[in-house]
């Protein structure tokens, strides 16, 4: 198996931004830019994870375009007296294709645990959902040197009693912590080799058809530097993906990547 098999992947992630008329706007402008500045570019997956309330809006803004729409949480179980939670059935039916599961701030302030990402993750593949699964260090486990422990903890937990099949259909997105919103960077052979060690710890037979991330304060002027990394298949970006003049040109790096990966033997 080669890298070709691998998607390039071009997620972003809107936290707790945007108006459902602010979306509208954004996929509006997304879609035009997509049209006109990358026409005929072999473009990535492209993965808009706006919050729950702006689904419904964004989910039919981006038909007839290429983009695809994704949540940033879900609960594991279908349906139930669980107020305020949502569910992977109701995202589904929806038309969303893909969710964000264990980002960091999950993890830092609404009690996400590994145990938790393992059984949302196979919720979600069970309704046919891709997880987008997040895992990365804190600055004090860098610091410690704990970083490699941390992740492959994380990575193995994630997919913990999952089918080798349903491994084949997760991505992963490794999001060191003090790089998100900060504006600093992992240099990207450290991502390259956090990301290869992640590969590492999935089932050999599977480990090379799962896409890899990188986030943390992905610019512009740094997703071609990104995409050149081997290991690295795609991005999922904060900040960066709340403006179009910013998404775009990281879109356009994804679609480099897409490219070379397309034309590879
Ligand atoms: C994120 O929210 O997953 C993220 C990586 O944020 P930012 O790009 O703003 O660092």
């Amino acid at each position: 198996m080669s890298t070709k098999s691998r998607k390039t992947i071009i997620a972003g992630n809107w936290k707790m931004h945007k108006t459902v008329s602010e979306a509208r706007a954004l996929v509006s402008a997304l879609a035009a830019g997509i049209g006109s500045e990358l026409a005929g570019e072999t473009l990535p997956d492209i993965v808009l994870c706006p919050t729950f309330i702006c689904l419904p809006e964004v989910v039919s803004a981006v038909k007839g375009s290429p983009m695809q729409v994704g949540a940033q949480n879900m609960d594991y179980r279908d349906s139930g007296a669980y107020t305020g939670e949502v569910a992977a059935p109701m995202l589904k039916d929806l038309g969303v294709t893909h969710v964000v599961i264990g980002h960091s701030e999950r993890r830092q302030y609404f009690g996400e645990t590994d145990a938790s990402v393992n059984l949302k993750a196979k919720a979600a593949l069970s309704h046919g959902l891709i997880p987008i699964v997040c895992v990365g260090e804190t600055l004090e486990e860098r610091e410690a040197g704990s970083t490699d422990d941390v992740v492959s903890r994380q990575v193995k937990a994630a997919i913990k009693d999952m089918s080798d099949a349903d491994v084949a259909k997760i991505v992963v997105a490794y999001e060191p912590v003090w790089a998100i919103g900060t504006g600093k960077n992992c240099e990207s052979p450290e991502a390259n080799r956090v990301c290869k060690l992640i590969r590492s710890c999935l089932p050999a037979s599977q480990a090379d058809m799962v896409p890899i991330l990188y986030g943390g304060s992905v610019k512009p002027s740094t997703i071609d530097e990104q995409m050149q990394q081997p290991d690295i298949d795609g991005a999922l970006v904060g900040g960066a993906s709340l403006k179009a003049e910013e998404f775009l040109p990281i879109i356009k790096g994804g679609a480099k990547r897409s490219k070379l990966m397309s034309t590879k033997a």
